[in-house]
């Protein structure tokens, strides 16, 4: 009932939402300039959470500073095994606090706790990734008999990293295990939505890490994502979000040169050839579109399925539907939880509207769930469109959400066109047990990553990025080393 999802939220609440919800700044919790402070809440039920301190361009200030003081007197002065040392102590950290950090992640952000406790080990796993490659990153030389030359490869110093909602910590650890790695000082800006977690390993890092070389500074985008990723002072910019915001960081690290890697939005497409297993597909093109709610910046969100087996695997999409858990995302066997916010439900509900008037036909949802318990909740129905046009906004644009548009196909040309007629290129799926006809696809989509028979599998050591407007640079990989450090050549003359 719902008020057993009050108490249970409430209960959970009360024994892990972190104290300090000041700023983090030179291994200080200190209060924001302006003494001001946001609510974070619960997308469950709807209460408030925890009241967050509203950084501004100040506080960023203040921020940039004790991370170039931290940078100078300490962090500069560790070697790779000194770094590695720390990476894998954070690492264990967040394990040691794997159930609490789970359960923090879905209050705040109201993603199922099952789903919630991935992200908690893969974060712990990225550190120790970073830590793994820290020590082969020794430079090279180079020699021809009349010089001698060295190529180096040297941190920034102090970076700023802007992530979004949807996975709070794990884009945190996406961010500060690599610059920590290459040896340099951030300043974070978590989502407005989601600040809990960040705020919560900055206390578990707290002794791991000297003072100034994690720094989180809460707030709005505009408010403290802004004066961050336009500071003079701040080195390289890393932002993950929206494509609309990733331009505007853009221009405004252009004001300074600064180096930005980009990771945005996608639309990515999930071709189904007509060899395939009909439950294996099902099960694959569920998890592609609704885990995490739909709000993956990879989630296959536009499905091209063979005519041959359309009808045979849209049945089973209705069924899989019919049978998912959509409830309290704290309990183990909910599969969808609710959106992070009213706000990205209404969002939600706009597309579905818009799709509805454009003669899309609803094979599944298409709606809040009428339910008294979901009532308050941010939920949205998981959805299936059929018959809209591939130019249709619910199709070009990202939703983000838990809806699936259906196109089906008998020319493989043509398809290949239409998965291709969108302005992102993050990520695609086909499925098939046919290796020559899975390469040609792997090949022909314009995308970042390409799963072959499994979705959302990032394993660290396999480069993450987008290609078109999904962004520039990569994540997860030796690559993103490269992205927060500087090349240096010493030319000595023999
Ligand atoms: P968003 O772009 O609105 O916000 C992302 C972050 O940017 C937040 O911390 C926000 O406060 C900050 N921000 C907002 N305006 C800013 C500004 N003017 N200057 C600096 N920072 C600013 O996106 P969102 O709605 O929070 O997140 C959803 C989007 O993120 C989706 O489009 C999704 O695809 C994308 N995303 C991409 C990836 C990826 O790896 N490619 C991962 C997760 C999410």
């Amino acid at each position: 009932s719902r008020s057993d999802v009050l108490q249970r939220h409430r209960d959970a609440a009360d024994a892990v939402v972190p104290e300090r919800t000041a700023l983090y700044i030179g291994g200080e919790f200190t209060e924001p300039a302006g003494g001001e402070t946001f609510a974070t809440t619960d997308p469950t039920t709807n209460q408030e959470l925890a009241s967050v301190a509203r950084g501004r361009t100040a506080d960023v200030d203040r921020a940039v500073a004790a991370a170039w003081d931290g940078f100078e007197t300490e962090w500069s002065g560790y070697d790779a095994g000194d770094r590695q040392r720390v990476l894998l102590a954070i690492a264990d950290a967040i394990e040691a606090h794997a159930d609490e950090l789970a359960q923090l992640e879905t209050l705040d952000n109201g993603k199922p706790i099952s789903e919630a406790t991935i992200d908690v080990h893969s974060a712990a796993e990225q550190f120790r990734y970073f830590a793994g490659i820290v020590r082969e990153n020794g430079g090279e030389t180079m020699t021809d008999g009349s010089r001698y030359g060295q190529v180096i490869a040297e941190p920034y110093g102090v970076v700023g990293q802007v992530i979004p909602w949807n996975f709070p910590l794990l884009m945190a650890s996406w961010k500060l295990a690599p610059a920590l790695a290459a040896g340099n000082c951030s300043v974070l800006k978590p989502a407005e939505q989601t600040p809990l977690s960040a705020l919560r390993l900055a206390e578990l890092i707290d002794d791991i890490v000297p003072d100034g070389v994690v720094n989180v500074v809460t707030g709005f985008g505009e408010e403290a994502g802004e004066p961050l990723t336009r500071h003079s002072d701040v080195r390289k910019v890393a932002f993950t979000g929206s494509t609309a915001v990733g331009k505007q960081v853009m221009k405004n690290a252009a004001e300074n040169v600064t180096d930005v890697t980009l990771e945005l939005g996608g639309k990515s497409p999930v071709v189904v050839f007509p060899d395939v297993d009909v439950s294996t597909a099902v099960q694959l093109v569920t998890a592609a579109i609704f885990y995490n709610t739909g709000e993956c910046c990879e989630a296959g969100s536009r499905l091209f399925i063979h005519e041959d087996v359309a009808d045979d695997v849209l049945e089973g999409l209705v069924q899989a539907i019919d049978g998912m858990e959509i409830g309290d995302p704290l309990r183990d066997e909910t599969d969808l939880g609710p959106k992070v916010s009213r706000e990205q439900v209404d969002r939600t509900i706009d597309y579905l509207d818009a799709a509805r008037d454009a003669g899309g036909e609803f094979l599944a949802g298409g709606d809040r769930p009428d339910d008294e318990v979901l009532s308050e909740g941010c939920y949205v129905e998981p959805t299936l469109i059929e018959g809209l046009d591939h130019d249709h906004d619910a199709v070009q644009e990202e939703i983000f959400g838990p809806v699936l548009e259906v196109f089906r196909w008998d020319d493989y040309e043509t398809m290949i066109e239409l998965a291709n007629d969108v302005d992102y290129g993050l990520a695609g799926g086909v499925i098939t047990d046919d290796l020559a006809r899975a390469n040609e696809a792997a090949r022909d989509i314009e995308a970042g990553y390409i799963w072959v028979n499994s979705y959302h599998d990032l394993a660290p050591g396999l480069p993450f990025g987008g290609y078109k407007q999904s962004g520039i640079g990569r994540e997860l990989s030796a690559d993103t080393l490269d992205h927060y450090q500087q090349t240096k050549t010493i030319n000595l003359s023999l």
